[in-house]
């Protein structure tokens, strides 16, 4: 059984992490933004109103995300563990999840952080932008995104810490190199639990 969750600035390379790492403990992936991106592509409304605030760089509201992240995790896929990536992203998602949990008598393990640098990030993101044509990715929205994240999402990691649950981990480097050291540290965190 093993609940995680995923950690770092937009850009960091935590979807592609939570893949890899997710898939190495045989638990599902869970990302919030994937969800959001498929209600947009099916044209829900649930897609029409996060989109809105996707394509500006904001926050879905709580109410939306937190209703959306939980039922995505009374499915049965997650009842025994899962890797949350992007979310919680604000201090009401924190609560909100911990209750979600509770209601199952269940708690996160490990809460890793992706520490990268954030000139190199911010570059990869609109080399990203470039690439794959993400309304979301324009240069001014990705200042905005890294604004939003540091003001709301970066401070979050000090209240994960305080509970004993945060994993710091060098997100800087090839994708396998650092799968490789999230697992080596998520490993040796449990072993000396
Ligand atoms: P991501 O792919 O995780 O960067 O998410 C893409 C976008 O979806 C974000 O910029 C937000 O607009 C929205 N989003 C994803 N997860 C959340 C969340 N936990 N809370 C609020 N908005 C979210």
């Amino acid at each position: 059984m093993t609940r995680l969750l995923i950690m770092g600035p937009p850009g960091a390379g935590k979807g592609t992490q939570a893949q890899l790492v997710a898939e190495h403990f045989g638990i599902p992936a869970i990302s919030t933004g994937d969800i959001f991106r498929a209600n947009v592509s099916n044209g829900t409304s649930l897609g029409v109103e996060a989109k809105r605030y996707m394509d500006a760089g904001e926050y879905v509201p709580d109410e939306i995300t937190n209703n959306m992240l939980r039922d995505r995790l009374s499915e049965p896929d997650a009842a025994d563990g899962f890797l949350l990536d992007g979310y919680p992203r604000t201090l009401s998602q924190v609560d909100f999840l911990d209750s979600v949990l509770a209601e199952q008598g269940a708690e996160l393990d490990y809460v890793v952080e992706l520490v990268v640098d954030e000139n190199e990030i911010v570059s990869r993101l609109l080399k990203r932008a470039a690439e794959e044509g993400r309304t979301d990715d324009s240069e001014e929205v990705v200042r905005n995104r890294m604004r939003v994240y540091n003001e709301q999402t970066a401070p979050l990691t000090a209240l994960y810490a305080e509970r004993g649950l945060l994993v710091r981990v060098d997100g800087m480097g090839r994708v396998e190199e650092v799968a490789a050291r999230v697992e080596n540290a998520i490993v040796t965190a449990s072993r000396s639990a």
